[in-house]
């Protein structure tokens, strides 16, 4: 898989606001905040979307759970609640190909997240 941007944040190529790092995964602020708070928790391994998760990394997705969940604590906005999105390919809006758990607290957010009318299939 090619490098995305996240793999520069990860070997510090390109700066970010970084929360929390272990042997598994980084935490980062979205340069784009949809939320008072609103960070990425990411693998260090590279996977590119939801669709390329092996039966090896079910361990590790859920560890990005844990760290989203245990920050979210930290930041004290665990209690009144916060989102956490994978979006994945075109339609699900993904941007960069590195697989990253947007998590979103701080206000309470809108559902469904998206504005446009629904059309009949
Ligand atoms: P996606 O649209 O792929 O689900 O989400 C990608 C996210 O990465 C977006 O929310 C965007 O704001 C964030 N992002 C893109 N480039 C950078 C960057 O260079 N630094 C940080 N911290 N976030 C970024």
């Amino acid at each position: 898989m090619a490098d995305t941007l996240f793999t520069k944040i990860i070997n510090r190529e390109i700066p970010a606001d970084i929360i929390h790092e272990d042997e598994l995964s980084l935490a980062f602020k979205d340069i784009n905040p949809q939320a008072p708070h609103h960070f990425l928790v990411i693998p260090k391994k590279s996977i590119a979307t939801v669709n390329d998760i092996q039966e090896e990394d079910k361990a590790l997705v859920g560890h990005l759970f844990m760290v989203a969940a245990k920050l979210a604590t930290e930041l004290g906005f665990a209690e009144e609640g916060y989102r956490t999105v994978m979006n994945c390919n075109q339609n699900g809006g993904q941007t960069v190909y590195h697989l990253h758990l947007h998590v979103l607290g701080g206000k309470p957010l809108g559902w469904p997240p998206y504005q446009e009318k629904l059309k009949t299939i």
